[in-house]
C-alpha cells in the first residue's frame, strides 16, 4: 500500500499514519510531550553525544504517564462500542487504574477500579488520587498464589460486566494492563511525534531506552519504528521478566496491532530492537541498590522524579550502557511516569 495522502506538514504519510488516522482516538494527550536534554546527567555520567529525555511523564492528565497515549486508542475502541462504563484492574498503586480513572473523569464516563488485595486503612499515592476522583473502587481480597489471584480477578470482572449488562449498560474492560493492540498503537504514534521532534533538532539517529513490563510500550515503539523507516534504535530494559518471556509478549501484542491496522510488521523483533534483562533485579516491584540510587540521582541532578518500579531501572541500564561504551550517538530516556505511585514507595 503506497499512500499519496499528505499530513498537516505537507509530507507524504506513512501507511501507518493513514491507518492510525482511521481509528477512533479520544483526545487526552498534551502533545507533543517535551524532548529535552539532560545536561547535568551528561556531566556527571560523561557522555558527549547527548542524553535526552522524552517527557511522557507529563502527558497532561492525572499524574501523567505512558497510559494516556495508550488510553487514547483503548477508550476510542470503547467509544466505537458505545460503552458507558470502563472497568480496569490492577494493584492498589496501579498507574493504569489511576490514569484510567482520571481520563474517564475528563470524558465524563464512569470508571470502576478493581484492585487485588484488601482495602488499605490509609490511602496513599495513586489510591489517594483515585479517592479524589471519586472513582468506584472494589478490593477483591488476597489470593494464595499469583495464578489464583489471576483467576479470582477474571471471575470478579466477568461477574461485574454481567451484572451491568443485565442492567442495560455496556461495560468495557481494559484488558491486560493496557498492553493490547489498541493500547500499543499509542506508542506507534509516539514514534511519529518523536521523529518530528528529532528532525526539528537536527538529530538524525537516536537510541531510545524504554521500560519493558508487559511489553505494550516497547511493542508500539518497535512496530511504529519498523514501519516508518527505522529512524531509532530501540533498547527495552525489562523490569519484570526474562528476555524470552518479554519477547514473546511483545510479539503477541504486535500481532494484535497487525489485525487492527492490517499492516504487517514484517520483521523479527530481535533484528530491529534489543531486549535487555540485566537490570531487573528480582523482578517487578523489587528495586535494586542501583535503581534506588538512581531515583535520588535523577532528582538531585535534574529536578525530575522517577519511581522505583520502571524508570529507575531504565536509567540504571542506560547509564551503564553509556559507561561501557555500548551505545553511541544521542540517547533518549523515555520517561513513562508513575509519579503517583512514588508516594506509596517510601
Ligand atoms: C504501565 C507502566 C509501564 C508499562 O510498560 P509495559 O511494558 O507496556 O507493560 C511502564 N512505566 C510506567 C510508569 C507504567 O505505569
Amino acid at each position: 500500500m503506497k499512500s499519496q495522502l499528505r499530513n498537516e506538514d505537507g509530507v507524504n504519510m506513512y501507511p501507518l499514519e493513514v491507518a492510525l488516522n482511521q481509528l477512533t482516538r479520544v483526545n487526552l494527550l498534551a502533545s507533543p510531550t517535551a524532548l529535552n536534554r539532560l545536561r547535568r546527567v551528561e556531566e556527571e555520567f560523561p557522555y558527549e553525544d547527548g542524553i535526552y529525555i522524552k517527557r511522557d511523564d507529563m502527558t497532561g492528565i492525572g499524574c501523567g504517564g505512558d497510559k494516556i497515549r495508550r488510553l487514547e486508542y483503548i477508550l476510542g475502541d470503547a467509544e466505537d462500542q458505545a460503552s458507558d462504563i470502563i472497568i480496569v484492574s490492577g494493584p492498589p498503586q496501579s498507574n493504569l487504574c489511576a490514569l484510567t480513572a482520571a481520563a474517564c473523569a475528563k470524558l465524563g464516563i464512569k470508571c470502576i477500579n478493581v484492585h487485588d488485595g484488601e482495602e488499605p486503612t490509609e490511602y496513599k499515592g495513586n489510591l489517594l488520587l483515585n479517592h479524589l476522583l471519586c472513582t468506584e473502587a472494589h478490593f477483591i481480597g488476597n489470593a494464595a498464589s499469583e495464578k489464583e489471584a489471576y483467576q479470582k480477578r477474571a471471575a470478579y470482572i466477568e461477574d461485574l460486566c454481567e451484572k451491568y449488562r443485565a442492567e442495560g449498560h455496556r461495560p468495557y474492560f481494559v484488558r491486560n494492563g493496557a498492553t493490547t493492540g489498541y493500547g500499543m498503537l499509542g506508542y506507534a504514534r509516539a514514534i511519529l511525534e518523536l521523529q518530528k521532534q528529532c528532525k526539528e533538532k537536527q538529530i538524525d539517529k537516536m537510541t531510545i531506552f524504554t521500560p519493558g513490563g508487559n511489553g505494550g510500550i516497547s511493542a508500539g515503539l518497535i512496530y511504529g519504528n519498523a514501519l516508518t523507516g527505522q529512524f531509532f534504535d530501540i533498547v527495552v530494559m525489562s523490569v519484570e521478566d526474562d528476555k524470552d518471556y518479554l519477547l514473546h509478549n511483545i510479539e503477541k501484542v504486535i500481532k494484535e496491532a497487525e489485525e487492527i491496522t492490517h499492516i504487517p510488521f514484517g520483521h523479527n523483533v530481535l533484528d530491529v530492537a534489543q531486549i535487555v534483562d540485566d537490570y531487573r533485579g528480582e523482578g517487578w516491584g523489587f528495586s535494586t541498590p542501583e535503581s534506588r540510587q538512581a531515583v535520588f540521582d535523577f532528582a538531585r541532578l535534574e529536578g525530575i522524579f522517577i519511581e522505583n518500579v520502571y524508570n529507575s531501572k531504565v536509567v540504571v541500564g542506560m547509564l551503564d550502557w553509556i559507561k561501557k561504551g555500548k551505545v553511541s550517538g544521542p540517547v533518549c530516556f523515555l520517561h513513562t511516569g508513575g509519579f503517583g505511585s512514588l508516594f506509596a514507595q517510601y
